[in-house]
């Protein structure tokens, strides 16, 4: 799997992990929970805070993707063997949000304009 990297995540602890791999009469199945908390900066008002993210994801275990339909719910492993870290890792990657704020209703930094997207 290739991904991007972590190095612009400032974890403020330590990212905790479940996962449940199970065979279903032959279809495996990949359960997964990933708990974190990232020291973010608002991108509206500047604000320092942690914000915890909760990640559950179920995948469908393949020895081949053949198709793209539907691409996040599979991983491909030819071998059978799965690599929890880099699941992980494109997970985290994947759901950072695109704009990072305080809360939903900051209003930027009093005195200045904000522009609202
Ligand atoms: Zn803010």
């Amino acid at each position: 799997m290739i991904i991007g990297n972590l190095t612009d995540v400032d974890f403020a602890d330590d990212i905790k992990v479940t996962a449940v791999a199970q065979n279903h009469a032959g279809i495996i199945t990949l359960s997964v929970s990933i708990n974190y908390g990232v020291n973010e900066v608002c991108d509206r008002c500047c604000t320092p805070f942690v914000r915890q993210y909760q990640h559950d994801k179920l995948f469908t275990v393949v020895k081949h993707i053949y198709s793209t339909d539907d691409l996040d719910d599979y991983i491909e492993s030819p071998d059978g063997d799965l690599d929890i870290t880099d699941i992980t890792a494109a997970e985290i990657i994947l759901e950072r949000p695109a704009k990072i704020l305080c809360n939903a209703d900051c209003t930027g930094v009093p005195g200045f304009e904000v522009e609202i997207e």
